[in-house]
């Protein structure tokens, strides 16, 4: 069996393929499939690794015991989770944790609300569902990882690098550094404009426009896809190198810092904000998603 990837006329090798490409696949937690689309969106792995299990694409049920990595999206949510994902990595050399969901919050994330678990759980008819954990937990929380590859979703060329060469691959250093827009001293917003209120101006940071990106402080890589045309960076890359290996405070105060110079909004409105859930929900660090007391990661893992 093959499949087509969109942007190729290459197939990509899956069951039954060449048996000399080493082996991947895919296990999807609880998560959106996002990230698998993304992996779908290049084709420069075809060439160097076997598609052999990606439920998304593929017709199998299990994953072959001679498989070298394991790509493993979203979080872990339920009983089901739990069980399938260290089932799968004892197959497995190595395990990459990919996107924002399997390393740190994001969509997951949105279960982890007390208003949410009770309406699940008011439902008498769930009794063939997995059993729902207190808490969604990344994966490293029941596995170890060799690396991780955040956002939501990575793109298509960190997949690529972190299937064939994750050392060479080198990451900006945070977002601003892929965005190509000016950042003015003499362009101070007093107030934080809404997500959805006027027009962007196209070459001007969007900090000086009044909107709460925090590419400032977040982890490059991106090709700041979303600031460039004109979406506030959320954070979903995870913190730059100068701040994983530091607790969560430190970057939020990083983030206050930068707004108190560029900007006259007041502590108390941008403080509300960047806590507000919708942000949360890729701000990790401000969650306690990655589980509260463990050791921050080390940058050296991070793609
Ligand atoms: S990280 Fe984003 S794209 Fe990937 S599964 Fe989670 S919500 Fe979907
Ligand atoms: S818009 Fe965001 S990512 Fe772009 S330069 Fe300004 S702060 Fe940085």
């Amino acid at each position: 069996m093959n499949y087509q990837a969109r942007d190729s006329n290459k197939e990509l090798p899956v069951e039954n393929g060449t048996p000399d490409l080493p082996k991947f696949a895919v296990l999807q937690l609880s998560g959106c499939a996002g990230c698998e689309v993304s992996l779908l969106n290049t084709s420069d792995w075809v060439d160097k690794f076997q598609l052999v299990y990606m439920p998304l694409v593929v017709s199998t049920h299990h994953i072959p015991d001679d498989v070298q990595v394991l790509l493993v999206s979203g979080g872990v949510s339920n009983a089901e989770d739990a069980y399938n994902l260290r089932q799968a990595a004892r197959k497995v050399k190595k395990v990459i944790a990919v996107g924002t969901c399997a390393i740190s919050g994001g969509v997951s994330n949105l279960g982890d609300r007390d208003d949410v678990r009770e309406l699940f759980l008011s439902r008498y008819d769930r009794i063939n569902l997995p059993r729902l954990l207190a808490k969604t937990h990344p994966v490293d929380a029941f596995v170890d990882v060799e690396l991780y590859l955040p956002g939501c979703p990575p793109t298509p060329e960190l997949f690529t690098a972190a299937l064939t060469d994750s050392r060479g691959f080198k990451a900006a250093a945070i977002v601003c550094a892929e965005c190509r827009r000016q950042k003015l001293a003499n362009m101070r917003p007093k107030h934080l404009t809404g997500f959805r209120h006027g027009s962007v101006l196209p070459d001007v940071c969007l900090i000086n426009q009044g909107f709460l990106c925090v590419g400032t402080s977040t982890r490059g890589g991106c090709r700041a896809i979303c600031t460039r045309p004109g979406h506030p960076c959320v954070g979903c890359r995870g913190p730059s190198n100068l701040l994983i290996e530091k607790g969560s405070a430190v970057w939020l105060e990083n983030i206050q810092r930068v707004f108190e110079h560029m900007t006259d909004i007041p502590a108390d409105e941008l403080n509300e904000a960047l806590r507000s859930p919708q942000l949360s929900m890729f701000l990790f660090q401000f969650s306690d998603y990655a589980g509260g007391d463990r050791p921050p990661r080390s940058k050296d893992k991070v793609l």
